[in-house]
């Protein structure tokens, strides 16, 4: 009688704990690809930034807010995606465990099913895999200081990572342009790339620069559809690449934060 005890659901469910994300507060949930850097290496993306790969990326986070509709906004860069859930959503009640595996789940499935649309011509040859976290931002300001943070890390990154690639597709070792380039401020980058390459990094492709910021668009009639069978007006998911930093955008888009 005592084994039979043992294996009631309640004595197994007295191990379980889990918290609740704290309550009307902006969740966050970050993913970022595992490895990526090897998984680029295989599968021979273009450096500094393949432009498709990054489209490939942007139509997973397109496929995640059609499909949760507790998350308002996103932005990515690189290998990375953040997802915000409205601050009054009980998605999973609250549970970060259960709100981050469906995410990157998702994520994940949907970068298999959408490969061959992005590179028709490659082979998929690792499963990709992604890591998430989820945290909680207690008001609008902090939020928009968190999505600041991840556009600055954009910047930072693409801008080492230009000079990086142009030196080393000119000749240089590896260690030689990380070398050259330790301890050079933003500025100097700038002339680097200006003065050795002819390169304006204001007109490298403004994804590049800004990362994507994935929305449903309330706002902008023209970007609306109508659906020819119901005649419905459906709002539609965008990816924009826009500073987001700036009060502007938001200013643009009242509803996404509302
Ligand atoms: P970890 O598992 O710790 O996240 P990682 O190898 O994924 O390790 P990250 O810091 O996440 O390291 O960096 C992602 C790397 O993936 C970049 O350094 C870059 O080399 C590569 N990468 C991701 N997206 C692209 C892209 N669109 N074009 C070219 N390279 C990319
Ligand atoms: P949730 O998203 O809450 O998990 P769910 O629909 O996945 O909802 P579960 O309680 O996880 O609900 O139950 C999984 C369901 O999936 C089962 O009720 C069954 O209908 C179906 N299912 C799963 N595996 C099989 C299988 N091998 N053969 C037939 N049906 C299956
Ligand atoms: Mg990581
Ligand atoms: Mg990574
Ligand atoms: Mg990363």
């Amino acid at each position: 009688e005592e084994d039979i005890n043992k294996v009631k659901p309640e004595y197994l469910k007295s191990f379980v704990f889990e918290r609740k994300l704290m309550p009307s507060t902006w969740i966050v949930v970050r993913i970022d690809g595992r490895h990526f850097h090897g998984f680029s290496e295989v599968h021979e993306f273009e450096k500094p930034n393949d432009e498709q790969a990054l489209n490939l990326m942007n139509s997973c986070a397109v496929a995640v807010i059609e499909e949760f509709e507790d998350v308002v906004f996103s932005y990515g860069v690189s290998d990375e995606f953040s997802f915000v859930l409205k601050k009054d959503s009980q998605f999973h009640e609250r549970h970060a465990s259960g709100i981050v595996s469906v995410i990157v789940s998702f994520f994940s499935s949907k970068y298999v099913m959408n490969w061959k649309d992005f590179f028709p011509q490659k082979e998929l040859k690792k499963p990709p895999s992604f890591d998430g976290r989820a945290v909680c931002y207690p008001s609008t300001e902090i939020l928009r200081d968190y999505l600041a943070w991840r556009q600055v890390d954009c910047h930072i990154n693409n801008q080492y990572n230009t000079c990086f690639w142009m030196l080393v597709k000119s000749g240089k070792s590896k260690s030689e342009a990380q070398d050259y380039l330790k301890g050079t401020r933003a500025q100097e980058k700038n002339e680097l790339l200006a003065q050795q390459f002819g390169i304006d990094y204001q007109t490298l492709p403004v994804m590049f620069r800004q990362g994507s910021s994935v929305f449903w668009d309330k706002e902008d009639p023209t970007e609306r559809y109508s659906d020819e069978r119901d005649g419905k007006c459906r709002k539609k998911v965008v990816v924009e690449h826009c500073n987001i930093i700036e009060q502007s955008f938001w200013k643009a888009h009242p509803s996404i934060l509302d």
